[in-house]
């Protein structure tokens, strides 16, 4: 083990050990009603340096919902589909309202202000959807994961999807509203459906982590050498990230952590060191503004203990 690799994985250890410890957890999401079950005790932690270093702490092997970290991984397909005209769907400006708002979408004619609100999310589904059944999407979608994570047990947590498909009216209405200014190109059910199914993949931080490793390192995987995306395109999906992925509380996000990030409702949170790691991490328990409490925490003490912060030391 290297220098680095041994620094990253006492700073892991000690992260990991503080957190267990911890009271102030958050409160799990109960609008999902799946994922109000999922015990707040959880705490999970994973670092890939660039050498494919694994530095791993608490639950990190355990899967979790993925929620809206599944929108990194759709706007990349997406992209790779549609290329710059996808921005003709969707902006890629921070919201500074919540995750599934539907005040902005009104004034700015159903455009979705970014690809990581749910209105943005929805959008892109919609485009992976057109020219599929329901079905061949989100296998593409699913496969993608699996290769990414190099993984072939991801799989989907039926229980969240059907949760959610149960109770997700919010999500109902931006889809139809987004409908009826023709953003939206398929019957909005099945756009909804995908979508769901999308947030419902269960992963474990290491899958995640291993997932996230195109980001880190200028589109391609360093292990694999394989390329997943130009070094451009992935530059920009982590300014995305940076700006937008953790809705209103992206400012404080980046000012904490000084990482591109992208959360979920589960509680997970990626987070990418560009040219260093990727890191993911997993508590169930939210802030105010639907991200995981204690993973912005952890992930705001490991910045600083290793001085990864993109904006300084
Ligand atoms: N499936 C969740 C929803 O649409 C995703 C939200 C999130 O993870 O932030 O409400």
């Amino acid at each position: 083990m290297n220098h680095t690799a041994h620094t990253i994985e006492k700073a892991v250890k000690e992260i990991a050990d503080e957190m267990r410890e911890r009271a102030d957890r958050g409160e799990v999401a109960h609008y999902i009603p799946e994922l109000a079950r999922v015990d707040p005790k959880h705490f999970g932690i994973v670092v890939i340096d660039d050498h494919g270093h694994v530095a791993c702490g608490g639950d990190a092997d355990m899967p979790f919902s993925i929620q809206s970290v599944s929108k990194v991984f759709t706007l990349t397909l997406a992209l790779g589909r549609y290329g710059d005209r996808l921005w003709q769907r969707v902006g890629r400006e921070p919201s500074g309202s919540a995750f599934n708002s539907i005040v902005q979408l009104e004034y700015e004619k159903g455009i979705p202000r970014n690809p990581f609100i749910n209105a943005g999310a929805i959008a892109v589904t919609d485009m992976i959807l057109s020219g599929h059944q329901p079905r061949e999407a989100l296998g593409e979608i699913l496969r993608f994961m699996r290769f990414l994570a190099n993984d072939h047990s991801v799989t989907i947590d039926e229980a969240v999807a059907a949760s959610e498909q149960r109770t997700g009216f919010r999500n109902i209405a931006l889809a139809n509203y987004m409908k009826s200014f023709g953003v939206i190109e398929n019957p909005a059910d099945l756009t909804l459906g995908v979508y769901f199914h999308q947030c419902a993949i269960a992963m474990s931080c290491r899958q995640l982590a291993t997932a996230g490793r195109y980001l880190a390192h200028n589109g391609r995987n360093p292990e694999t050498g394989m390329s997943v995306v130009h070094p451009e395109r992935a530059r920009r999906i982590n300014a995305v990230m940076l700006t937008c992925g953790h809705y209103d509380g992206s400012g404080e996000f980046a000012y904490r952590v000084g990482l591109p990030g992208k959360s979920g409702v589960g509680g997970g949170i990626l987070a990418i060191a560009p040219g260093k790691a990727s890191i993911a991490v997993w508590s169930p328990g939210l802030d105010a503004n639907g991200n995981s409490h204690l993973g912005r925490i952890a992930l705001e003490a490991l910045t600083k203990k290793l001085g990864w912060s993109i904006f300084g030391v």
